[in-house]
């Protein structure tokens, strides 16, 4: 089954905004918004899913830090279940950003080396922004996706953590989770979860973002 798209939504004015158009709009939303503040050189930088690219999200990052920003960003927004470690594939989280990256670099971030979450990183482009009381803005996220349950097609509250891999995830609606839990977990249903807009849900005790975790 061919999976849909999702377009994102800019934090700053709400508009939905496709995957391509997103760096373009949030590059005239943040300097539209940011008009007269204090700025600092930063990298706009796009963080997908690689096995389900409608988990996107687009964030900018003060130049002068370290990889521990994204590190300690990614972890918030989408990632942090139980404090697993983590690594970049362009080095240790010490590197400072302007040392390492420019505008087309792509580069890889895994969280947990058990039940590993993939992250691709790209860095859309170097811009100027104002930041607040933390090093890293999220300018946007993807829509909710669309999650359908297995069985009948109805709108999926649930998800199987016992059942999922990386390409096809077992989700359902309440009756289905229900039929599910009886016919395949003998009536037990710790394995159930809610289904989270993150690449993570369904994964180890993963339970969503924290209600700071998307302040800036
Ligand atoms: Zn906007
Ligand atoms: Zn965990
Ligand atoms: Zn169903
Ligand atoms: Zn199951």
């Amino acid at each position: 089954m061919a999976k849909q798209q999702t377009k994102g939504i800019c934090r700053l004015c709400h508009q939905h905004v496709g995957k391509a158009a997103m760096k373009k709009h949030v590059l005239e939303c943040t300097s539209k918004h940011d008009a007269g503040k204090p700025t600092k050189p930063a990298f706009l930088m796009r963080a997908e899913f690689p096995y389900d690219k409608r988990f996107w999200l687009t964030f900018t990052v003060d130049a002068s830090t370290t990889l521990n920003s994204i590190d300690g960003f990614l972890r918030g927004a989408w990632l942090e279940c139980c404090g697993h470690m983590s690594e970049f594939s362009i080095g240790g989280k010490t590197r400072k950003l302007k040392d390492i990256l420019e505008a087309g670099i792509v580069f890889g971030y895994e969280y947990d080396f058990g039940s590993t979450t993939e992250v691709l990183l790209t860095v859309l482009e170097e811009h100027e922004v104002a930041f607040g009381k933390r090093s890293v803005r999220l300018l946007s996220i993807n829509e909710p996706i669309e999650a359908l349950c297995r069985v009948c097609g109805k709108p999926a509250t649930q998800i199987c953590t016992e059942c999922y891999d990386a390409q096809e995830v077992e989700m359902f609606c309440k009756t289905h989770t229900k039929t599910h839990v009886k016919q395949q977990h003998d009536n037990e249903d710790y394995m159930m979860a809610v289904i989270i807009n993150s690449p993570r849900t369904g994964v180890c005790g993963y339970d969503g973002p924290g209600p700071e975790a998307w302040d800036s």
